[in-house]
């Protein structure tokens, strides 16, 4: 039975408890909003095997969410959160207030903007959205100071943004990313799926089926990016209960336009789909092609 983690509220008592860990061994860091799920626990676990031991920060960043979007009624799960952290063996969890971390407030703060890839997709759709995400872990590396910090594939362009902040910026962080964990469906796990209804579920499931007939098409031959596209279209645009924000392929390392997918270069294009389900904004994507016999989505 493994301890439970301790919680850290404080800058101070976070840095001191980092500093310890660090003079005898590796910190990982997997930074959440909490409502925790399985995708989570992966990312624990992974972060486990590599380092010696692991962090958690379970916040709420209100500088990435919109006006209009879900900040208010966003899952807030914190004694079913602490008990998963316990469950996979997490040493601390980082659980800061608004006022530790915006002691100035939520519109007077030193913003951190990554160019180019934070224009597109998400970007485009959820403007200031990626400033936030991008300052708030510029933030909570300064705090925790890991030697690794963990990311799921499951939000692939906020990967690469962190991945590019943290070479610009030399944050001197590890950056690792876990592939996307599923609900047995092929649902991408998401804090957000408990917002769903039973029809609205089986709405949601379209984007994944939509992936799967994308990767069905790639292993019978096609690989132009156009008809690709439609493979997924011709899915979700089926469905009235899905509302789809954007459907593309594009090159996996800086999200620019394709006309073909290298079938010879594993991973190197992504499919990227944004899609609202009554008033639930969903995400998903998959590698392309697939490393050599893998299959991502079973179902
Ligand atoms: P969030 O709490 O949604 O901000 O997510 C925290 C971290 O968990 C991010 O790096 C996400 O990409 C990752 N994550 C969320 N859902 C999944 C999933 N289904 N599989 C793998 N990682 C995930």
């Amino acid at each position: 039975m493994n301890d439970s983690p301790i919680v850290l509220r404080s800058i101070a008592d976070t840095r001191n408890w980092s500093s310890e860990i660090r003079r005898s061994g590796t910190l990982g860091f997997v930074p959440t909003m909490g409502a925790l799920h399985e995708g989570h626990a992966e990312l624990m676990r992974v972060a486990a095997r590599e380092c010696g031991v692991v962090a958690v920060s379970i916040y709420v960043n209100p500088t990435q969410f919109g006006p209009k979007e879900d900040l208010g009624k966003y899952p807030r799960t914190f004694e079913s959160d602490l008990e998963l952290c316990r469950s996979v063996g997490v040493k601390a969890i980082f659980f800061p207030s608004d006022e530790i971390m915006y002691p100035h407030g939520r519109e007077d703060f030193t913003a951190v903007e990554v160019p180019s890839l934070t224009t597109l997709f998400e970007g485009a759709s959820r403007p200031g959205h990626f400033v936030g995400v991008a300052t708030v872990v510029t933030k909570l590396f300064g705090i925790v100071q890991p030697d690794f910090s963990y990311f799921g594939r499951k939000d692939y362009q906020q990967w690469l943004v962190i991945k590019r902040m943290t070479e610009d910026l030399n944050l001197g962080v590890n950056l690792r990313r876990v592939d996307t964990v599923r609900e047995s469906d092929g649902l991408a796990m998401s804090s957000r799926n408990r917002y769903l209804s039973a029809d609205e579920r089986a709405s949601a499931l379209g984007l994944s089926r939509s992936l799967k007939a994308l990767e069905n098409a790639l292993a019978t031959g096609e690989t132009r990016v156009k008809p690709l596209e439609k493979c997924i279209m011709d899915v979700l645009g089926s469905d009235p209960g899905v509302q789809l924000d954007y459907a593309r392929i594009v090159n996996a390392d800086n999200l620019r336009e394709l006309e073909v997918v290298e079938t010879h270069i594993p991973e190197s294009a992504v499919a990227l789909i944004a899609a609202r389900v009554g008033t639930t904004r969903l995400i998903d994507n998959l590698m392309l092609p697939p490393i050599s016999g893998r299959t991502e989505i079973r179902a």
